[in-house]
């Protein structure tokens, strides 16, 4: 079942440049928008609530909010 929740104004967006693949971000998210495979990360944009956790946690500044265009996420619940 998926269910449309109100987000943020704002979402993650990632500087692939300026990451160094630590993992912490993904450790972060409790919208489990981030994770760690074969040691990359992978975002999914979709699932995220632009809560900026993440954006605090990353100490090379690869992550940044921007203002988001479409103020609902879809979840499976
Ligand atoms: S915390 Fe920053 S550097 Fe580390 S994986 Fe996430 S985006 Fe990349
Ligand atoms: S802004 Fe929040 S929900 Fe979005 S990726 Fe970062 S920690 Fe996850």
């Amino acid at each position: 079942m998926h269910t449309e929740i109100l987000t943020s104004k704002f979402i993650a967006a990632n500087d692939r440049e300026k990451c160094i693949e630590c993992g912490k971000c993904a450790d972060r998210c409790v919208f489990q928008a981030r994770c760690m495979e074969d040691g990359e990360l992978v975002y999914n944009q979709s699932k995220c609530f632009g809560c900026g956790l993440c954006v605090s946690i990353c100490s090379t500044e690869a992550i940044s909010l921007v203002a988001r265009a479409n103020q609902t996420v879809k979840k499976s619940l």
